[in-house]
């Protein structure tokens, strides 16, 4: 058994926004799906615990539910955000020129 810590809450919006990405009308490279992640976490509270890989799997179903409303609307105004100024382009010049 291998004890863990884990921002709850990353593990949580990382499923909802998998879950609602199609409909946000935003990119969906790997670059805005994880500026959309890091926006909304830097805006929501972080949830750590030390758990195991299975019971996080549980803790996140069951507490889920008691954010949702706040994760979404995290994420809708971070997607909004991250649509109206992408850093895709930005950042594949930048590594291009690495
Ligand atoms: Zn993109």
């Amino acid at each position: 058994m291998k004890i863990i810590t884990k921002n709850l809450m990353e593990a949580i919006v990382e499923q909802k926004l998998d879950s609602m990405i199609d409909s946000l009308g935003c990119c969906k490279c790997d670059v805005c799906r994880m500026d959309i992640l890091c926006y909304t976490l830097n805006r929501l509270p972080p949830k750590y615990v030390a758990t195991t890989q299975g019971e996080l799997l549980s803790r996140i179903d069951s507490l889920s539910s008691t954010f949702d409303i706040s994760v979404v609307t995290a994420i809708t105004s971070a997607a909004e955000v991250v649509k109206q100024h992408p850093r895709h382009e930005l950042l594949k010049e930048v590594d291009d020129n690495k």
